[in-house]
């Protein structure tokens, strides 16, 4: 369901500042700045707004200006026992912060997607501005609302040359009461996610398995004692991540280690493998690359959305 509802008069603003014309790029915290190439340096640099718009805790949806950063929707929501499957800080500075509109952009998962779910599927409603500078909303802001063409999830992982992400509206998760990461050596990764109900990941690099167990105590206490028919696994903190991800299946990424001879981290279950060798070009599908190509051409007539990104498709 698409509908024009140009009458919030902070995102008619910002719609302005985007304007009809002319290349404009659109910074969030810079965190994956040059991901899909480097953009037109001529592009007018504008900020989506900031700010918790509404947040309905029991119905488990929270609507937020694409310009909040992730930490701080996190922290709003960890008071409520809730979260979002949007990618937080990792350990970097505190002006460094990843934000809603830059996460939704860039599409990148959790480490824990397993537990917490895909970016692509958390966005129920976006809000974003188009080429034309016009505000134009997507999707609604129930889980359960498949009409039409989904728009939300088209604008995950567009990098912005689809349209400029102003406000989103967001399915959240409950945090699990305990979430206990282990590690244990030379077991098979496979036989642990089939052993455990819903580990929240399962972390694989080539000797060594990470598992998030989560859930009320008791559950994970029931869990971490399977995992011992395994083999040892000791208190851990979550691995490091190599910088470079890679699409795979996850048989492909449950057999990495045929695939990578350096450093390595395996999504088991999801496919995702961060390695510390770059992924090659993607060999675009023919179909994609058009159904992309017509996407664009539609969206953004005269290439004026962050000019300079690309897809890789
Ligand atoms: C393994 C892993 C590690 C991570 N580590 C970190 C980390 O250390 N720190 C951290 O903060 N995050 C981290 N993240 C999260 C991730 O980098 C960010 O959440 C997000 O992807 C980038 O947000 P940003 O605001 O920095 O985007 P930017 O780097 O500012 O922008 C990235 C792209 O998105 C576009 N964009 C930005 N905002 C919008 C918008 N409103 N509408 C349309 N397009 C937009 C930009 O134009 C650009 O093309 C990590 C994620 C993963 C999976």
């Amino acid at each position: 369901m698409t509908i024009r509802r140009p009458n919030d008069p902070e995102l008619v603003e910002f719609a302005s500042q985007v304007g009809s014309d002319g290349p404009v790029t659109v910074a969030g915290g810079r965190t994956r700045w040059t991901l899909g190439g480097e953009v037109d340096p001529e592009a007018r640099v504008v900020s989506a707004p900031t700010g918790i718009v509404e947040y309905q805790p029991a119905e488990m949806v929270v609507t937020v200006r694409a310009g909040t950063t992730v930490d701080e929707l996190h922290t709003a929501l960890v008071a409520h026992g809730q979260i979002t499957a949007l990618p937080e800080r990792q350990g970097l500075l505190p002006d460094q912060r990843g934000t809603v509109g830059g996460a939704v952009a860039v599409g990148e998962n959790r480490l824990d997607r397993l537990g917490r779910g895909s970016v692509r599927d958390a966005v129920l409603q976006v809000r974003y501005i188009s080429a034309e500078g016009e505000v134009v909303t997507g999707g609604g802001p129930v889980v359960k609302n498949v009409s039409g063409f989904n728009l939300p999830k088209l604008l995950v992982g567009s990098l912005g040359t689809l349209g400029i992400v102003a406000e989103v509206v967001l399915r959240t998760n409950p945090l699990p009461p305990v979430q206990r990461w282990l590690v244990g050596r030379h077991v098979d990764p496979t036989r642990v996610r089939s052993l455990l109900y819903r580990p929240g990941a399962v972390l694989w690099n080539g000797t060594d398995v990470w598992v998030l167990v989560e859930g009320h105590e008791g559950d994970v206490d029931d869990e971490t004692a399977k995992l011992a028919s395994l083999g040892e696994f000791a208190p851990s903190e979550p691995p490091p991540t190599p910088p470079h991800r890679h699409f795979l299946t996850p048989a492909e990424a449950a057999q990495a280690d045929q695939r990578f001879t350096g450093e390595f981290l395996a999504s088991i279950g999801v496919g995702t493998v961060f390695a510390d060798v770059p992924a090659g070009p993607r060999v675009a599908d023919p179909v994609a690359a058009q159904v992309a190509q017509r996407a664009k051409s539609l969206f953004d007539p005269t290439g004026r959305l962050n000019p300079g990104r690309s897809l890789g498709v």
